[in-house]
């Protein structure tokens, strides 16, 4: 009936892959990272398929807290950043949000806010990545300070690391040794881990683990990994073939003319393209599934369509479906092919594409 650009997203698999983040730690409880629409897959869906399990929920901001707490999903929700404005303290301290703190600025706030009830806060230190976090030589005082405030109930500690996913470079640990430095003596739980952490850095465990990218089933690795290879894609991007051209030998194919035929040549034309937040810098050659078979893109990704080359795959027809990234093709590896990382891919999907529950 209609166009067809879908996502299909399988819950069990998102379900799977919480448990594998689980399972890395034997004490750990995991926090499950839903921010920015559950990265392209739909917060609220997301957030019911894990209600049974996930131990809390994290996001970005208050708006996205709102929009779970509308839904019903009750579980603690971390803010990521915290609060923006301190007008949004009285929400946070009704409907059991957790809020980092990340600034002196913010704990100043926290201390003038008239609150019904005391929040739960994650302090967050600046152990490497100068992103944000108090600095590790005032951590201490900030400690105290929050310890002090009526405003404030139970206090986790946390960091991030900027290199995780990078599995030979010391930086991580470096950032864990001047997390634990400036942490001493505090008996507070603590946590440090993003996906790649979760999956690759055990010392970084701690009490609470941050799974955001792992839960849909992508690699935050560029290289293989044993835990990674455990992780089942939740999103399958699919469209459909709907022109099919016979081309010769120097004929070029779509804006730009960005590709010109090699050899004669089979173009299929995709409903499928930037507009629906597929890559427009994926570069020839960008893998795609056909019919189970493997073949690549060739020519610019338009607005509304995308071109791929089908001369090695016989028997295709208009009307057949076309796996973008999914359970045969790892948004990953699409991302390489795009100079970019799967997070961007999967956030990036527009409205336009319709979503799909499997496994609800
Ligand atoms: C987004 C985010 C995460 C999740 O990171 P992934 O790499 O997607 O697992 C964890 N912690 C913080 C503070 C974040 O902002």
């Amino acid at each position: 009936m209609s166009r067809a650009a879908r996502a299909s997203i399988d819950l069990d698999a998102i379900r799977h892959n919480y448990r594998l983040a689980k399972s890395q730690s034997s004490r750990a409880r995991a926090a499950a990272i839903i921010k920015a629409n559950a990265y392209g897959h739909g917060a609220i869906a997301v957030a019911r398929a894990l209600h049974t399990e996930a131990d809390a929920f994290g996001v970005a901001c208050i708006e996205e807290a709102v929009e779970l707490r509308d839904a019903g999903i009750g579980q603690p929700i971390v803010l990521l950043e915290g609060f923006f404005e301190a007008d949004e303290l009285d929400y946070i301290a009704r409907h059991n949000l957790w809020t980092a703190i990340h600034s002196v600025h913010q704990i100043e706030a926290l201390a003038r806010a008239q609150l019904p009830n005391p929040v739960n806060v994650w302090l967050k230190m600046d152990s490497g990545m100068h992103r944000l976090g108090i600095e590790p030589d005032r951590f201490q005082q900030a400690y105290r300070r929050l310890r002090s405030l009526d405003q404030v109930a139970d206090i986790t500690l946390m960091s991030h690391f900027a290199c995780a996913d990078e599995l030979d470079l010391d930086v991580t640990r470096e950032q864990i040794r001047r997390f634990d430095q400036a942490a001493e003596g505090i008996d507070a739980p603590q946590s440090l881990s993003n996906s790649p952490a979760t999956l690759a850095w055990p010392e970084a465990h701690r009490d609470w683990l941050r799974p955001g990218l792992m839960l849909y089933g992508a690699t935050p690795f560029e290289v293989e990994q044993a835990q990674a290879a455990k992780l089942q894609a939740a999103m399958t991007l699919t469209t459909e073939i709907i022109a099919i051209h016979d081309l010769q030998t120097g004929d070029a194919v779509g804006y730009g003319a960005g590709f010109v035929c090699q050899r004669p040549s089979r173009i299929a034309t995709l409903a499928m393209g930037y507009g629906d937040g597929y890559p427009r810098h994926a570069v020839n050659g960008t893998p795609v599934v056909v019919n189970g078979q493997r073949t690549v893109t060739a020519g610019r990704v338009s607005m509304d369509m995308m071109t791929i080359d089908i001369t090695d795959i016989p028997g295709t027809a208009i009307g057949n479906k076309v796996e973008l990234w999914g359970s045969q093709l790892p948004v990953s590896e699409v991302a390489r092919y795009c100079g970019t990382i799967p997070y961007t891919l999967l956030t990036c999907l527009t409205r336009r594409v319709a979503i799909e529950y499997r496994n609800a």
